[in-house]
């Protein structure tokens, strides 16, 4: 099969490689039918150090069900399928609280073990509780949509989930990337009154405004803090959704919040150290939240909503290209020209 294999910073390759097998009673094969390239894999694509053998890439796909291995129960052949960005079982003691990406049973995707998704075939591990069957004859149309539930979505209706949003509250979403701005469309799902999004380009905010954002904040650092100030009236924002990692978007998130307000985040910090103290979250009781989303706990009551039009998160993909285009895919996310890239077989 083709698959996607990162060889080094801006080193993506296609090659053919064995398809995946069965190897644990648990598993199935899945036939991707779409998949896609996130922001995180721009992370290894500036700085992986080379790679003789290559790094499997990819960690989002839908697809149909080619084999099911013997202990796999609620799964058969032909099922259309969303596969979520972490694998679990679904059934230990911290996915039945919710918290997927910390099942002892499950694991990440783009590992040489488990193999990467922008491929044309994908093995996955603990098949019963990693994947989420699609019910009946799946529109084309709605793939797009569809295969946001595998992360971007479901990450930005994490990030709004553990902040607490809900209606009457104002909730300032930081990043216009895909995830951002699917926060700011969880957001408004979850009734809040006011959506401010802190961005600067603006075909990606007029998304946002689509998608119920009520205001547009360009500006970065303490004049960034000073819009947000001025459109709360001095007050600051209940909620502030983080969904970029580096430390100037931490430090506009505590800027911004509210007392006794939330910091919820999404982006993956690219900081281990970051202020706690009075001046930061402790002066104005703020929560600080966040993590790896459990998008597996979110999947089954977001697919109707997709099902039925409610919501549209596929707006977020605005470049499609083949398994083969795949490089230049990575390219045109890393050079801002596309926000996120849609893969076909
Ligand atoms: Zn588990």
């Amino acid at each position: 099969m083709k698959a996607t294999l990162m060889f080094g910073a801006g080193d993506v390759r296609i090659e053919t490689v064995p398809d995946p097998v069965i190897t644990a009673p648990t598993d199935a094969i899945v036939r991707v039918v779409r998949a896609c390239i996130c922001g995180s894999d721009l992370h290894p694509y500036h700085s992986m150090a080379a790679s003789e053998r290559g790094r499997p890439m990819g960690h989002e796909l839908i697809g149909v069900v080619e084999e099911v291995g013997p202990d796999v129960a609620t799964l058969a052949k032909g099922d259309f399928v969303i596969a979520p960005f972490a694998y679990s079982d679904n059934t230990c003691v911290f996915c039945r609280e919710g918290f997927h990406t910390s099942c002892p049973h499950g694991g990440f995707y783009g590992t040489r073990e488990v193999g990467g998704m922008q491929a044309e075939l994908q093995r996955i591990p603990q098949a019963d509780g990693s994947l989420v069957k699609v019910p009946g004859t799946v529109d084309e149309a709605l793939y797009p949509s569809l295969l946001t539930l595998s992360d971007v979505y479901l990450t930005g209706h994490h990030a709004a989930h553990l902040g607490r949003v809900a209606p009457g509250k104002t909730v300032t979403v930081i990043g216009d990337g895909a995830v951002g701005l699917s926060a700011v469309l969880a957001s408004r799902q979850l009734g809040a009154e006011r959506i401010i999004l802190m961005g600067r380009h603006t075909s990606r905010t007029d998304l946002g405004i689509e998608f119920g954002a009520t205001d547009v904040v360009a500006e970065r650092g303490d004049e960034g803090i000073a819009a947000v100030m001025d459109l709360t009236n001095g007050e600051g924002s209940h909620i502030v959704l983080e969904a970029v990692g580096h430390m100037p978007a931490y430090e506009q998130a505590y800027g911004i919040v509210r007392p006794g307000g939330t910091i919820s985040r999404v982006g993956v910090p690219q900081y281990e150290e970051a202020p706690v103290g009075f001046g930061s979250l402790f002066g104005k009781n703020v929560t600080l939240t966040g993590g790896p989303a459990p998008v597996r706990a979110y999947l089954e009551d977001a697919i109707p909503l997709v099902l039925d039009g409610t919501i549209e998160p596929g707006k977020v993909f605005d470049r499609t290209v083949t398994i083969d285009g795949v490089p230049e895919g990575y390219a045109a996310m890393d050079a801002r020209e596309a926000l996120k890239v849609l893969v076909t077989f």
